[in-house]
């Protein structure tokens, strides 16, 4: 059953024009993980792995393409941790860099913290030599026509669902069953400075624990806090749910309590993964014993070997 890495690549409503290179998008990532896993490295690695590549597609709304908030700039949140350990490190409202999750992988590696914020966490990339790209760098023509559409990121509106592209995240175990999620996005579109959402709150955008599981969430931020919905999850599991189960029991209460959708990718640490979601859309794929599966729509579940193109 084991290395296996599930990747998802955002809630929302991907336009039919970019739904192929959505779904190309989080297969290339799942098996640039997988790879990192065959040749024996961690379930951390692998994670960031696959979620660099993400942050690089802008396809995705994390990294280069990215949404803005009111003022139309780029503040981005991220998280790792590791189920090893329980370590973690997250960052916040950080502008300027193009890979966060390899920033907050610095902080749970370099620092005694978990989460570093805004300035603070751009002062801490410098220090670690961390390259700062040009704001631009991170603005795609589609994430600039949304800002000016001026739609606002209400996951009750068929509205803002529309042409919302996704944050990013994966779950992987690797072949000592150890389990790590990653988590990046550049937040919802039209948020306000210094908003920070549930991506880079440990239990919320992700958790990851040996004993139990991992999970990286995406869907509406606010909505998610409340819920802690990654921790909701693994809670489900500790009472005996199936990693598909668990998934579908938090992602149910959410909408029910706080009318809130939201989409996750979970595994245990025996390789029983799921890819689920209450939010029209979500782009994942999973890569598991050379075998890449992967979907958009709801009920959507295509297989093919790791290597076909
Ligand atoms: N959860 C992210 C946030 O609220 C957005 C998303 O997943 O689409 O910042």
């Amino acid at each position: 059953m084991l290395p296996v890495v599930v990747v998802q690549g955002g809630a929302g409503y991907v336009p039919s024009e970019k739904s192929k290179a959505s779904r190309a998008g989080v297969c290339a990532a799942a098996r640039s993980g997988y790879v990192v896993l065959q040749s024996g490295g961690s379930s951390m690695d692998a994670v960031v792995e696959a979620v660099t590549k993400l942050e690089n597609n802008p396809n995705f709304n994390a990294g280069c393409g990215s949404v803005l908030t009111t003022n139309g700039n780029v503040e981005m949140d991220a998280i790792v941790m590791d189920g090893k350990t329980l370590a973690c490190g997250a960052v916040s409202a950080v502008r300027n860099i193009a890979n966060p999750v390899q920033l907050a992988r610095l902080v749970m590696d370099k620092t005694s913290h978990n989460c570093l914020t805004a300035h603070g966490a751009n002062q801490f990339a410098r220090a670690m030599g961390v390259p700062e790209v040009p704001q631009e760098s991170l603005i795609t023509e589609y994430s600039r026509m949304r800002w000016r559409k001026n739609l606002a990121d209400d996951p009750n509106t068929a509205e803002s669902q529309m042409g919302k592209m996704g944050t990013v995240g994966a779950v992987a175990v690797d072949i000592e069953g150890n389990v790590a999620c990653a988590t990046s996005t550049g937040g919802i579109l039209n948020k306000m400075e210094g908003r920070v959402g549930d991506t880079p709150c440990i239990g919320c955008g992700g958790f990851a624990d040996n004993q139990v599981g991992a999970v990286s969430t995406t869907g509406h931020g606010e909505a998610i806090m409340k819920v802690t919905l990654a921790r909701l999850i693994l809670f489900h599991m500790e009472q005996g749910q199936s990693a598909e189960a668990a998934s579908d029991l938090g992602l149910a209460y959410m909408k029910s309590r706080v009318q809130g959708l939201a989409g996750v990718v979970t595994l245990d640490p025996h390789g029983h993964w799921a890819a689920r979601f209450t939010s029209p859309q979500m782009a994942w794929a999973a890569a598991q014993k050379d075998t890449l599966h992967y979907g958009l729509l709801a009920g959507e579940r295509f297989t093919q070997g790791i290597d076909e193109p």
